[in-house]
């Protein structure tokens, strides 16, 4: 079934590992995908895979923190691959560290990226989804916006923050057919993840401590997420809004 046949679709971090997932996923079940990424390289190799195996895509080099690019990426989006029909807002950075030996710049910095680019993004979009009165937008949160997670103070009050968002998006925006939804992954195998084990003492150790406290044994894979944010992002989910899901193994 190509549930996205006809669909322009972005994906905001599209290089990375979710990002990349759900950029592929979009892609196979129909999708022309335009994959934003500050890294244009890591957005070239998973549009280059999507046109491979058959696809439609284009790469946009789109730093989020700043809405200048932002401002031209979706006007150049628009014009090669039609308007925006569904928002992915995927792209995040985080710091493992005990919140006390955080400084403000690394503040700033995980705010401008988790929270003030989503926003970036949303005031692009959404006028024409109003417009067109359609739109699906998935904000990619963290189960540590939900439950908290030591190490990660100002990254899960970025992700919480995004969740409350999305709720109160959801709400003005229903009435002109624009969804708003919220996934929340747990700790998912990825670069973001070696990165944040790598503010650890012993980086394996905080890995498997994650792990073992997953129900379902494992860590998610980028197409785990992939999954939920296919369904957030599709007409399976049209009377769905203002909602969070965990993709997290429990
Ligand atoms: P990743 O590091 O594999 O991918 C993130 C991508 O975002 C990278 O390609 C990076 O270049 C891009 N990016 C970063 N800053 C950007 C910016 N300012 N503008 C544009 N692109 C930017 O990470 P991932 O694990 O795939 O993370 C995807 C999302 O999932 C993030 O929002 C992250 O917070 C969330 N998440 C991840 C985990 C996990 O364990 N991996 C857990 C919870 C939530």
């Amino acid at each position: 079934m190509q549930r996205f046949q006809g669909k322009t679709v972005v994906v905001t971090g599209g290089g990375g590992g979710i990002g990349g997932a759900t950029a592929r996923r979009f892609a196979v079940e129909g999708a022309k995908v335009a994959v934003y990424d500050m890294n244009l390289a890591a957005a070239e190799k998973v549009v280059a895979e999507i046109r491979t195996a058959g696809g439609q895509a284009a790469a946009f080099q789109c730093d989020i923190t700043d809405r200048a690019q932002v401002d031209a990426a979706v006007p150049a989006t628009q014009a090669q691959l039609g308007p925006v029909d569904v928002l992915v807002n995927n792209a995040g950075w985080d710091i493992f560290k005990p919140f006390v030996k955080t400084v403000p710049a690394e503040w700033d910095k995980l705010i401008a990226i988790n929270l003030t680019g989503a926003l970036h993004m949303l005031h692009a979009v959404l006028p024409g989804m109003a417009e067109r009165q359609y739109g699906r937008i998935v904000n990619v949160a963290s189960d540590a916006a939900r439950g908290g997670s030591s190490g990660e103070a100002v990254y899960s009050a970025c992700k919480g923050g995004l969740v409350a968002l999305s709720k109160t998006l959801a709400r003005e925006h229903a009435r002109h057919g624009i969804t708003v939804n919220v996934v929340c992954p747990g700790p998912t195998d990825t670069a973001l993840l070696a990165g944040v084990a790598e503010g650890a003492r012993d980086p394996a150790k905080l890995i498997e401590a994650f792990k073992s406290a997953i129900p379902l044994g494992r860590l998610g894979q980028g197409d785990d997420l992939a999954s939920a944010i296919a369904f957030m992002g599709s007409d399976d989910a049209s009377f769905v809004t203002g909602q969070v899901l965990s993709v997290s193994g429990g």
